[in-house]
Parts: structure tokens; sequence; C-alpha cells
């Protein structure tokens, strides 16, 4: 078993089995999903920073959250999504293998989704207050 448990999924050593894969990139659902259908879009290669992929491997990543969001959307007509990527601890990324989180969001499924994403930095994200 690799140490990284992104790279386990990757090479097909774990039991989570990825649900779309590309050359340089791997789609899985997320262990601990923030709603159904949480995919995380990995790098075959291991590397933390996703700044660091280069352009090749980036954009086979972003193609294949495409793929991904096609999918999610046939099998579960989301009304939107989320797509975040936390780099670094400091922004609070956990896993150290890059990442981008593709979220699907229901309607209804926080009383109040204005925001979104910058709830990362809770005392700034409602900015319309
Ligand atoms: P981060 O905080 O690094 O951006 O996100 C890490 C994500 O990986 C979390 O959403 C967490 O639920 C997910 N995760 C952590 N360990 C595993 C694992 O072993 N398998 C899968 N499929 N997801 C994991
Ligand atoms: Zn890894």
């Amino acid at each position: 078993m690799a140490e990284c448990p992104f790279c386990s999924i990757a090479l097909g050593l774990s039991d989570t089995k990825p649900v779309a894969e590309s050359e340089h990139s791997v789609a899985f659902e997320d262990l601990y999903p923030l709603s159904s259908g949480h995919t995380l879009i990995i790098p075959r290669r291991h590397e933390a920073d996703l700044f660091q992929l280069d352009k090749e491997e980036r954009a086979d990543a972003w193609i294949l959250v495409d793929t991904v969001q096609q999918l999610l959307v046939g099998r579960l007509s989301p009304d939107g999504f989320n797509i975040g990527v936390n780099v670094s601890e400091t922004a609070g990324q956990t896993v150290e293998h890059a990442h981008i989180h593709l979220v699907p969001r229901f309607h209804g499924d926080v009383e109040d989704p204005r925001g979104g994403i910058r709830w990362v930095i809770p005392d700034k994200a409602p900015y319309w207050d």
C-alpha cells in the first residue's frame, strides 16, 4: 500500500475506485463527502502543490473536472457546484497530494448559501451584511 492515500487510489491499491480517469489524472469520491457526489480530482503524480503541476498535468486535471461535472449532472442533477483547492496547510490542506474538490450543491442543502467558498474565512464571508 502506498503511504499517500491518494497515490494508493491512483495506483489501484485502495478499495476506493476511480469514477473517471485520464492520462495524467484520476477522479474518485471523497471519503467524507460534503454532499452527495463530492468528488476529488488529482494528478497521478504525487505532488502536494497544485501550482507545481506542469501545464499538461494541470490542463488534464481541469478537463477531468469538466468530465466529472457532466457525470454528476447526469447522475444527480445538482442545482450548482463549488470548486475548491486548498493549497498548503495554511490554506487548510490536510492531504498532501494536490486535489481539486468538486462539490455538487442542492437547493436547500444549507439555510443560506450566500458566499459559498468565501466561508473559508468565516469572519469576512458575509460582505453583504
Ligand atoms: P483537503 O483538506 O486536503 O483539501 O481535503 C482532503 C479531502 O480528502 C477531505 O475532503 C477528505 O474527506 C478526503 N479524504 C481524506 N482521506 C481520504 C481517503 O483516504 N480517501 C478518500 N477518498 N478521501 C479522503
Ligand atoms: Zn500521493
